[in-house]
């Protein structure tokens, strides 16, 4: 017997409005508390959903496939019951599972449903704000596979991979789980409302750590719900558990039985899972797993890098892409998506990079210079080689004129005197009147002694 990790992750779905009316799911934009409600997600009489928001089915569909499970042909909504200020319905609608028996990162996935989030209750100031409430949610259950902290943030790692690739959730929002924990000798120790990946890894740790500890020294470890404290990183006691609390779960009547047919799954469905994609990127373009999922992370970066590497050398271009294109970007915090960069200004701006008519400076100018001004990544390359052109066209010209002008240095250079190719170089900068590198010039002197010989 070994430990044993189970997660509940709650995801806030990346949808424009809430699962069952229009009022916008993007709760932390909302310019005051209670903004964006109606009398659906306030809860009042004889307000009836009028139906699902389609984008939550897609996107929960999607992470369900993603994660390899098996679909389900439809789904019920149920009526689960409690009395807080969070609901003034006094129940919250969560669906039967959409999704079943998939895995990741060797963890069994038992499930994935649909749920609406509940408004968020002040408990000091005794205020509710429901802005937050009806927000879609896809609750995602794993079996108690997790063997200890590190598998754990391995696998978290992966989910979050597949969620972003999926753009799938409201990042911002950041994401909730429940942490069941139990080690050899203890029961099964549940930390509830954990908020965001860093803080379920903490307390997965945290919970490990103690328990143990708790075990070693003799002390029973019974069945328990606990609290995260963010602040501290420890877990402190709830209540103990004795029991399942009765929500009295009920089919929603407003709710009739939604199908998932056929035409809605294959519409939904990805072309290609993300992982398959994964592997078929690192052995299809020799790329390492953490390239592969740097660039796989934001879709369409990774059509981008498809539609480039069939052209262009597989690995310049993933360089390229995942180190100075995302750090420019991600130092403006945008995506690749909203910067508008297309692939033919990628094409230009590589070809210029691989036929050196442009440095790897001059790149970064020009792509910071998209990003900021939208000044054209074509024509800015365009532009950079013509003008090098006409440089180097410079530069020959000078150094003819500075040999035919200086016949004794040429001499002086062919019997040996190192000095002489100083003296041509600084004929040629003052010629230029200092406008060109002297390592270029000096290379373009001893190109035209050679010429000359
Ligand atoms: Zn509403």
């Amino acid at each position: 017997v070994t430990v044993r990790i189970g997660l509940e992750i709650h995801v806030y779905l990346k949808t424009h409005s809430k699962l069952f009316c229009a009022c916008s799911a993007r709760f932390l934009e909302a310019p005051a508390p209670n903004t964006q409600v109606c009398a659906l997600c306030t809860g009042q009489p004889g307000a009836k959903p009028m139906g699902v928001n389609a984008e939550a089915l897609r996107l929960g569909l999607q992470v369900a496939q993603a994660l390899g499970c098996t679909l389900m042909p439809g789904v019920r909504f149920q009526r689960k019951h409690y009395f807080y200020p969070d609901s003034p319905a006094n129940y919250q609608r969560t669906a039967t599972p959409h999704g079943t028996n998939g895995s990741l990162e060797g963890v069994r996935i038992r499930e994935l449903h649909w749920e609406e989030d509940p408004g968020a209750y002040d408990l000091r100031e005794g205020t509710v704000d429901y802005n937050r409430a009806g927000a879609p949610l896809l609750e995602i259950v794993t079996e108690p596979d997790l063997r200890d902290p590190a598998h754990a943030r391995a696998f978290l790692a992966e989910l979050r991979f597949l969620l972003d690739h999926l753009d799938a959730n409201y990042e911002a929002a950041g994401l909730k789980a429940d942490v069941n924990v139990s080690v050899p000798g203890g029961e099964r120790v549940e930390v509830k409302n954990v908020n965001g990946l860093r803080n379920v890894e903490t307390a997965i740790d945290h919970e490990v750590a103690r328990q143990t500890e708790a075990i070693s020294r003799g002390e029973p470890v019974g069945r328990e719900t606990r609290h995260f404290d963010e602040v501290r990183g420890v877990t402190t006691r709830l209540r103990t558990k004795e029991e399942e609390a009765d929500y009295r779960y009920m089919e929603d009547p407003d709710l009739p039985w939604l199908p998932l047919p056929p035409a809605l799954l294959s519409e939904t469905l990805l072309p290609e899972a993300p992982l398959a994609r994964r592997t078929r990127f690192e052995t299809a373009f020799g790329l390492a797993r953490a390239e592969a999922t740097t660039l796989l992370r934001e879709r369409s970066l990774a059509d981008a890098f498809e539609a480039l590497a069939s052209t262009l050398p597989p690995a310049a271009v993933a360089e390229f892409l995942q180190r100075d294109l995302r750090g420019e970007l991600h130092a403006r915090g945008l995506t690749f998506t909203a910067s508008g960069i297309s692939v033919a200004e990628l094409t230009a701006l590589l070809s210029g990079l691989g036929a050196r008519s442009i440095t790897p400076q001059v790149a970064t100018r020009l792509l910071r210079e998209r990003l900021d001004f939208g000044r054209s990544l074509v024509e800015g390359v365009r532009a950079e080689a013509a003008e090098k052109g006409t440089a180097e066209q410079a530069v020959g010209e000078a150094v003819v004129a500075a040999l035919a002008e200086n016949p004794k240095a040429v001499e002086d250079y062919r019997a040996g005197k190192a000095t002489a190719l100083n003296f041509l170089v600084g004929a040629v900068m003052k010629r230029l009147k200092g406008r060109a590198a002297p390592d270029v010039v000096r290379a373009a002197v001893e190109a035209g002694l050679g010429n000359l010989r």
